[in-house]
């Protein structure tokens, strides 16, 4: 019998469909934003790919899926799928990691960098035609130099990593807090490893998030959080929606207990009606940091590649949950 893989997320797939008849695969796309459309879509389907924005991959979806070996997310987080459930049903969960990592850590500095340099704010200004003089100051916010001011990053992981030199190229100290590594992780980028959030947080001028969104991540990034900040210090969330309480940050913006925060990623990403929005003193992208006219391809193939390599009988190169083999092997027969 010929394999089906059912692309249920919402990004096309252009080499998807030529990729996998050469293995004899048939595939197809169907964006689903809900667990039942998958269910409907993918009961048959021997692999499943997804992204980050679209349906969540339950326990009750994964009951639903009577084939299915591989669940491979188009993206570095797998936070949309339940993968204790996956494991428990035999299903790989994997994921494209390490691609990306120059363009989301080049987005925060672009972000770090709107912020300091009130870009954003000055082009509304000028495209609004409310400037009437050509002298400062050009927004209410006070404007500083970079160099000397102190970038805190939460999670140093890749992206946490790739982003140290960019910022120390600007003149910015950087200190870090990632209670998963050991010290030694740090030597060799001239950063400081903190003890806590708290400490992180009271020194930083600028915070930026590079945590995966987890069960202890998720809303971090609360009322206490923010009033322990700097009333001068930005905010910054290239990483998931998810970790920051938005109702929490909204006051936070609205109340002065932090000048600004620039997002590229909310919970859920497409909120274009959030009060947030309306806030002068934020800054919204889109969740677009992943993209790049390079790593948009790279993406596309290699999520394609972790099905294939399910399907004829290997294990993916980037297994969220390697737990899974034996239940996988009982349940599909396979030597892999
Ligand atoms: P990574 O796994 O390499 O690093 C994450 C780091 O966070 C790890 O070092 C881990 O120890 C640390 N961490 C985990 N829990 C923590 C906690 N409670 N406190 C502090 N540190 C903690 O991940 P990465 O590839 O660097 O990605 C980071 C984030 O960026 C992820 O959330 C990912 O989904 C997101 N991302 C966003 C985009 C985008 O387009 N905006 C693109 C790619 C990745």
């Amino acid at each position: 019998m010929k394999f089906k893989v059912v692309n249920t997320g919402s990004l096309e797939n252009p080499y998807a469909a030529e990729m996998l008849a050469k293995i004899g695969a048939d595939y197809a796309q169907q964006p689903c934003w809900a667990g039942e459309q998958v269910v409907e879509i993918a009961r048959d389907a021997d692999g499943i790919i997804t992204t980050p924005f679209d349906a969540q991959f339950t326990r009750e979806v994964m009951d639903g899926l009577d084939r299915c070996r591989v669940i491979s997310n188009m993206g570095v987080g797998y936070d949309k799928v339940d993968v204790k459930a996956a494991t428990d049903r035999g299903i790989c969960v994997a994921y494209v990691s390490d691609y990306c990592m120059e363009e989301v850590a080049e987005h925060a500095m672009a972000l770090i960098l709107a912020c300091a340099r009130q870009t954003a704010a000055i082009n509304s200004i000028m495209k609004e035609k409310k400037l009437t003089k050509l002298q400062p100051p050009w927004v209410e916010k006070p404007i500083f130099k970079l160099r000397g001011q102190t970038l805190g990053i939460v999670g140093f992981g890749r992206i946490g990593r790739t982003l140290v030199r960019k910022a120390q190229g600007f003149g910015l100290k950087v200190i870090a807090y990632d209670p998963y590594i050991p010290p030694t992780s740090v030597m060799g980028y001239d950063v400081e490893l903190v003890r806590s959030l708290r400490q992180l947080l009271k020194r930083s001028d600028f915070v930026s998030l590079h945590v995966p969104l987890t069960e202890e991540t998720t809303r971090m990034f609360s009322t206490k959080r923010f009033k322990t900040m700097k009333p001068t210090a930005y905010l910054i969330n290239t990483a998931r929606g998810g970790v920051v309480d938005q109702e929490a940050l909204q006051e936070a913006l609205s109340g002065g207990y932090i000048t600004g925060a620039a997002l590229d990623v909310m919970e859920p990403d497409l909120f274009l009606d959030s009060p947030l929005l309306k806030l002068d003193n934020l800054i919204y992208t889109g969740h677009s940091a992943f993209y790049s006219e390079t790593s948009g391809p790279e993406l596309r193939r290699r999520v394609v590649q972790e099905v294939i390599r399910v399907l004829q009988g290997k294990w993916p190169q980037n297994l969220a949950n390697p737990g899974v083999k034996r239940k996988f092997k009982a349940r599909f027969k396979s030597r892999q």
